[in-house]
């Protein structure tokens, strides 16, 4: 997607450790006319008619998962990365590993969210090693709904998330996949996409 390629070369910062900063419009400052964009572009990848509901993770894929939802005209729920005494009743929980914390979660969905019912979207601001898709889509799975696909906004192509859930079939859509990027240099190279 043009636009958001357009954005992360103005305003993404490369930092060590391959972690690519878009905290001015994307993780911390969210622009909310560029998510309608994609939620719009998500509409347009995942067109079936049997999605039912979006599923995302707290925090940063809150906002692009709503927004994303207008366009969907489905509930959104969000994964939590804690027990809280808000959360009764019975839960789905998996664990996570965190690639910006590097620490382990369990992350949680209250059952009576995720039913069997359910034709899910998973969608996610970053994939990176997969960790986070990989444990939204344990989560769909123990419900017993269907995972119609994953929508991310940016992938970092260079990593294996993207190959590892498409080698299982699952069908991964991302917004911007960037092949490389330099730390040093602050180049960043966006893979093309037909
Ligand atoms: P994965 O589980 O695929 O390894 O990592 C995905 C999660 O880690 C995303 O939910 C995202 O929050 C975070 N993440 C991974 N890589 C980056 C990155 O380069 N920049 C930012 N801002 N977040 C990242």
């Amino acid at each position: 997607m043009e636009l958001l390629e357009e954005r992360i070369r103005r305003d993404g910062k490369v930092k060590p450790g391959n972690v690519l900063k878009v905290d001015s419009f994307l993780n911390h400052q969210m622009d909310v006319e560029l998510f309608g964009e994609m939620g719009k572009e998500f509409r347009r990848l995942f067109p079936s008619k049997e999605i039912n509901k979006i599923l995302t993770i707290e925090a940063s894929g809150i906002g692009i998962a709503c927004i994303t939802a207008q366009y969907f005209q489905v509930p959104v729920v969000f994964a939590k990365k804690s027990q809280s005494i808000n959360l009764d009743g019975e839960q789905y929980v998996t664990k996570i590993e965190s690639f910006t914390h590097k620490r382990v979660y369990d992350v949680i969905v209250a059952k009576k969210f995720l039913g069997k019912d359910d034709h899910v979207l998973i969608i996610d601001d970053f994939l990176a090693n997969g960790c986070a898709a990989a444990g939204l889509i344990d989560l769909v799975k123990s419900a017993g709904a269907v995972v119609e696909g994953v929508g991310i906004a940016v992938e970092k192509g260079f990593q294996e998330g993207g190959r590892l859930l498409r080698s299982k079939g699952v069908r991964v859509e991302s917004l911007a996949i960037v092949e490389s990027m330099n730390a040093d240099t602050g180049e960043i190279i966006f893979r093309e996409q037909a």
